[in-house]
Order: C-alpha cells, then structure tokens, then sequence
C-alpha cells in the first residue's frame, strides 16, 4: 500500500476512535504507597460535566472526587453536580490478599504485596462521566501495565482489570484469550491443561460464531481448599476463576474445576448475553459440562450429577421456568442452583433427544428466543418439536421445565 493512500484509510480511523472516547482513566500506583491506587481523568475538554456513582456490589460504597482547575485549585466534587474541571481526581485503597487466597466472590479491590499484581473491580471504584445533560460519555480505562479497556455500559458486565500477573495467549479460531494466574505452577503446567482448554474453547467458538467478543482474558487466582469456596465470575472483558489448591499444590481435580468454570464463564461471553438467567446459566453449564467430557480431563454427565442433587436438594421438584420467576421476580435465590444442575441436565436431555434424531442441540442453540415471561418461544420450541415430536417434547417439558 503507497503511503498516501494508507494515510487517507488512517485519518478517519484515527477521528472515530478520538471522537467515541472524550476520556481516558488513566491509573498508576501511589508513589508513596503501593497499597493505594491513583485515578486521575483529564476533562479539560468537557466543559460543564457531571459526575455518576460508580456502579456498586457489595456496598454503598463511593470514592471521594478531586477536581482540579488550571491554578493548581483543589475541590472536592458532590456526584450528580455541574462542574467544570481540568481534572477529576481520586484514591483506592486496596485490601491484601488474605493468606487463604483471592476471594473472587467478594470482587474487592485487591493487590499483592509479596507477588505483586493487583485486581480492580468496577463495582465501587469507577466512578462514570456524564455530560451536563446526563448523557454518557465514552471512556477508556488504561491500567499502568497492559491494554486500555472501553468502561462498559451500565448494562453490559462490569470491567475487571488485572495487572502484575504472568499470562500465556492462546488463539482459537479468530479468537485470542489471554490468561493470567498468580499460581507459578499452573503456568509451568500448561501441557496438562492447555490443549483441553484450547479443545473446549475452539468447540464453544464454533457452536457460537456470532460472538460480540473475539478477544478475552482469564485471570486464574489461587484459593486454598480449607477457605472452603471457589468461585467464576465473568466480566466486560474478563473471566475470573478460583483455582481450587492445596497449600499451593495443583492437582487433576484443580484443572477440572478450572476448565469447566473457564468454559462455562467463557459460554457467556461466547453466546449468552441474550438470554434470560435461568436460560444463560443452564446453556453455560450445559456447555461447561459438554465440552469438558469431549476431553481427557471428561468429568460426570449433568444427568448423573442431577440425580444425586436432586435426592438432597429441598426444591428439586421446581421446574426451571417457575424457579426463575421467583428468582428474577421475587428475589427467592435459594432456587438459582436449580438453573446450573436442572437446566444443564434439561439441556443434556433434549440433546440426546435430537442426537437420536440424527441432529443436535449446536446447531439450534443459536435460533434460541424468548417471550415476555422469558419462556422459550414456539419458533424455537416448535423446531425442537419437528424434530424429536411433541410427545417427547412434552416428556421433558413436564420432567424440566
Ligand atoms: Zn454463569
């Protein structure tokens, strides 16, 4: 390509990312302190603007806001107020990791002293720009170390960011996936979990090729089996797992909880934004499961695994689509288990249903619709329904739903 041309493709690329983003976070560790973080946000172009709570999780909690003028003049900012600035400033403080391991539940701000990374939640912590006609203004989120991050919208998941941690990048299909771990071993590793991953992810890239996302990470934190919880949780542009150990030791059983978390969290990024709860949270377990038991780390079927549960579990009898009318509507969360364990087995059922058909659920999965009350519409049940007939239809429905 002559340099003239390549210059005229350049300018409007150039005008559309310097237009879509009016700010930039721009975040550094305090100089004086390594437990604090600095957040400074340049807004001398913004004239009159207002500041929004950032969104939260676990408390009301909100940082206190800085706005500094040209004449070096510091004032403290009320959120919702009009103010003009050349900078918006603020602190975060963060807590140490707890000798046990990083609580991804808990998704506080977080950093290690001895090992040196450190993790930052949205929730609590980034607070949002509005102009002063309360309309959002774009931004970037740029950590000391790394890429930039676009803040999601207050719909989309929140944004994670991690830095200090040793990753490896993998590329699936079109797809790259880097991932992170504070656990040296597991990154030493990698020939025993790395192709199964790969194997499970380029499956969940091919059942859903419409993904909004090419690119993501997987930040992997350890968690010592005497904290007695492991969690996932799946972020804008992040997934993050637990990673199940003993003092600091990985074993099979680690790998597989974390290969079927990093493919269940990965099946939401993939192809469940769409989806009511009950109907995201079983597709992504169901997945988990499905492409874990096509490699060699194969762990039990959700059949098998919802005959045990449902012999202990109180509200067994539940059917997914009532359960998620009282989790969704009526806040009842002790149904939620129902939609991972239930809802993976319903899927796993209607499956071999329409294997013994001679087709599969992977080439429905994307036609999947909903009505008002989050039920499965008939355009999508009705294909279901041509293919398996509506006596078998019927069973499962009856069985699950
Ligand atoms: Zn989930």
């Amino acid at each position: 390509m002559d340099a003239l041309l390549r210059l005229t493709l350049l300018i409007p690329l150039t005008l559309t990312s310097f237009f879509s983003y009016a700010i930039q976070y721009d975040i550094s560790i305090n100089s004086t302190k390594s437990s604090i973080i600095d957040v400074k946000v340049n807004t001398q172009s913004l004239g009159a603007f207002q500041v929004q709570p950032s969104r939260t999780a676990q408390s009301d909690f909100q940082p206190q806001l800085t706005c500094v003028t040209s004449n070096g003049k510091e004032d403290s900012i009320q959120y919702g107020e009009d103010v003009t600035c050349d900078s918006v400033n603020w602190q975060l403080s963060l807590a140490e990791v707890d000798k046990t391991g990083f609580d991804i539940a808990a998704q506080n701000d977080t950093f290690s002293p001895e090992d040196g990374w450190y993790f930052i939640s949205e929730f609590n912590s980034l607070p949002r720009f509005h102009t002063s006609k309360s309309q959002n203004i774009e931004a970037l989120v740029c950590p000391p170390e790394g890429h930039c991050e676009t803040l999601p919208s207050n719909t989309q998941p929140p944004l994670f960011l991690v830095w200090g941690l040793n990753s490896i990048t993998l590329t699936i299909n079109e797809n790259t996936v880097k991932f992170f771990s504070d656990n040296p071993e597991i990154l030493s590793s990698s020939e025993q979990w790395l192709p199964v991953l790969s194997q499970q992810l380029k499956y969940l890239s091919n059942v859903f090729p419409n993904a909004p996302t090419k690119s993501w990470n997987i930040a992997t934190f350890s968690r010592d089996r005497k904290a007695g919880s492991v969690s996932g949780a799946a972020g804008s542009n992040m997934i993050l797992i637990n990673l199940l150990v003993d003092g600091n030791t990985i074993s099979e059983r680690t790998l597989q909880l974390m290969v079927k978390i990093a493919a269940h969290e990965s099946t939401h990024i993939l192809g469940t934004q769409d989806m009511p709860m009950w109907a995201a949270e079983s597709i992504a377990e169901y997945y988990a499961y499905h492409s874990i038991n096509q490699t060699r780390l194969k762990t039990k079927t959700p059949i098998q695994d919802w005959r045990k549960f449902k012999k202990v579990f109180p509200y067994a009898t539940t059917g997914l689509l009532e359960a998620s009318t009282r989790v969704t509507k009526d806040g009842q969360y002790q149904y939620y288990p129902l939609f991972y364990v239930k809802g993976a087995a319903f899927w796993q059922s209607v499956n071999e249903a329409l294997q013994s058909k001679g087709s599969n659920l992977d080439s429905l999965v994307n036609d999947m619709s909903f009505d008002k009350n989050d039920h499965l519409r008939p355009s999508f049940s009705g294909k279901i329904v041509d293919i398996i007939g509506k006596e078998k239809w019927t069973d499962l429905s009856d069985l699950f739903l």
